[in-house]
């Protein structure tokens, strides 16, 4: 090969494809490679969906980078001409003490707006098929969907 490039990324599943659209819209000579061809079926991206959503019960530095995730969706709709992102509604049913830390989360992203909690009632009504068992409660964020 005789070719430079500024960058290679090794690794083309949603996190390496986006890097070298990304790069390479940016100016950059790219080069990916992948083990397999593109359009496989052996990585953690590939599949028919994959969900979307702001709220994190893990760590805040998740929220910008997934509001930032959003804004790309939307380019690159727009880009493509095909509708990828669905808003759809995300309901969570959870043990409120089942996990360290749940109460914690679950009260942060209350606090900042994403989630809010379903009374047994709304859960039943809005979404029939689900039913809390002792000690859970129905979390809804509206702005949720899939890819
Ligand atoms: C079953 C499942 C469901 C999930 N659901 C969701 C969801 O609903 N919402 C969500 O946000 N996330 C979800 N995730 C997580 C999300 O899919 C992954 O975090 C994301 O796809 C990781 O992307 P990646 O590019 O890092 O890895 P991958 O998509 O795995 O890409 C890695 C790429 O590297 C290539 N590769 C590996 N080794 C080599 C090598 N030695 N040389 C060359 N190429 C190599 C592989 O072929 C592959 O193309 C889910 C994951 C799984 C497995």
């Amino acid at each position: 090969m005789n070719e430079t490039f500024d960058t290679i990324v090794v690794g083309l599943g949603a996190m390496g494809s986006a890097a070298a659209y990304h790069l390479t819209k940016r100016g950059q000579n790219v080069l990916g490679i992948d083990m397999f061809r593109p359009g496989h079926d052996q990585g953690s991206s590939h599949g028919y969906h994959r969900m979307i959503r702001k709220s994190s019960f893990q760590v805040d530095g998740y929220v910008p980078l997934a509001e930032r995730a959003f804004a790309l969706w939307h380019e690159l709709e727009e880009e493509s001409g095909q509708t990828l992102l669905h808003i759809t509604g995300e309901v969570w049913l959870l043990y409120e003490n089942g996990k360290t830390g749940n109460r914690a989360g679950v009260e942060r992203s209350i606090a900042r707006g994403f989630r809010v909690v379903l009374s047994e009632q709304d859960l039943a009504g809005r979404f029939p098929g689900c039913r809390l068992h002792e000690g859970m409660i129905a979390l809804y964020e509206a702005g949720a969907g899939y890819l």
